[in-house]
C-alpha cells in the first residue's frame, strides 16, 4: 500500500511543565521516500529534536502514526519498538558518541554486532564504507586520534553500516569549519542516494541544504512549508545569506 520509507500521519506530541502544556509537535504529516535525503529546519524550539525522537523510535507520539516500511512504531510494543530501532534506523548525532577506546573501524562494527551480523562480509564492507568517507589510512585509529571531521565521518559509516531503511541526522556538521561541512554532508547525501536510505538531516546551517532534496521547515510545532525541487532550495539559502 504505501510506498514510503517513512510516513508520518497527524503526529502530536504535548509535554507538561509546570506553566502547562506544551505542544512540541502539532499534527505533522510526512512523507520521505527511498533514495530521498530532506532537510528539517526551523527556529530553535520549533519543534525539530522532538520529531527527530520520535522518528528515531526515542520517544513516542501523543498520538498519531509513524510507519517505518509501513509498519508503525506507535503502535507498537516497547520490545518490537527497540528492535526496529536496531535494525532499520540509522543515527548521527552532534556530539558523534563514538566509543573512545574502540577503533574506527570498530566502532563502525559495533552497530553490526549489536545485531548479530557481523562476519567477514560486514567487516569488510565497514572498512569500504569508511575508505570511501576518506578515512582509509584511519581504519584502526581511536577517536582522540581524529579531527572532528574524520570523528563524524565514522559516525556516519556507523549510521549506514547496517543498512538501515531511514538515516537520521541531528546537526551533523556543527562542530565542522565549513569546507568540512559541505563535503561531510555531500558524501552523506551521495550514499543515501546510491544506497536508497530515507534520509533525515537537522541543521541549522541552511547552506547544508544544497544537498538536499527537499526541505521541511517547521515553526511552533507545525510543518509550515516544504522547499522542493533546486531552484526553490537555493532560493532559500540564499534569501538566508542576505540577511546575514
Ligand atoms: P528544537 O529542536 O526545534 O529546538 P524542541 O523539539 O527541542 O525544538 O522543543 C520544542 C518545544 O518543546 C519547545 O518549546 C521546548 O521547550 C519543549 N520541550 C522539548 N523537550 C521538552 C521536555 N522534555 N519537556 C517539556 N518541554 C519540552
Ligand atoms: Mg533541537
Amino acid at each position: 500500500m504505501t510506498t514510503y520509507a517513512l510516513e508520518t500521519r497527524s503526529v502530536i506530541k504535548t509535554y507538561q511543565s509546570e506553566s502547562g502544556t506544551i505542544q512540541a509537535v502539532d499534527d505533522v504529516s510526512l512523507q520521505v521516500a527511498a533514495g530521498e535525503f530532506v532537510a528539517l529546519v526551523g527556529p530553535s524550539g520549533s519543534g525539530k529534536t522532538t520529531m527527530l525522537s520520535m522518528l528515531a523510535a526515542l520517544l513516542q507520539p501523543t498520538s498519531g502514526q509513524i510507519l517505518l516500511d509501513g509498519q508503525d512504531l506507535a503502535g507498537m510494543n516497547d520490545v518490537d519498538r527497540v528492535a526496529m530501532r536496531r535494525e532499520k534506523i540509522g543515527f548521527t548525532f552532534q556530539a558523534n558518541n563514538l566509543v573512545p577506546y574502540l577503533t574506527a573501524v570498530e566502532n563502525v562494527e559495533l552497530m553490526l554486532r549489536l545485531n548479530n551480523r557481523l562476519d567477514k562480509a560486514g567487516s569488510l564492507r565497514a572498512r569500504e564504507l569508511l575508505a570511501r568517507l576518506g578515512l582509509g589510512e584511519r581504519l584502526h585509529n581511536l577517536p582522540g586520534q581524529m579531527s572532528g571531521g574524520q570523528q563524524q565521518r565514522v559516525a556516519i559509516a556507523r549510521a549506514l553500516i547496517h543498512n538501515p531503511s531511514l538515516v537520521l541526522a541531528d546537526e551533523p556538521t556543527a562542530s565542522l569549519d565549513t569546507e568540512r561541512a559541505y563535503q561531510v554532508v555531500e558524501t552523506f547525501a551521495g550514499l543515501i542516494h546510491e544506497q536508497q536510505r530515507a534520509g533525515i538531516m537537522v541543521t541549522h546551517d541552511l547552506r547544508m541544504c544544497e544537498y538536499v532534496d527537499r526541505v521541511l521547515q517547521m515553526q511552533d510545532g507545525k510543518l509550515v512549508r516544504i522547499y522542493t525541487g533546486r531552484e526553490e532550495i537555493r532560493q532559500l539559502i540564499q534569501g538566508d545569506k542576505k540577511q546575514d
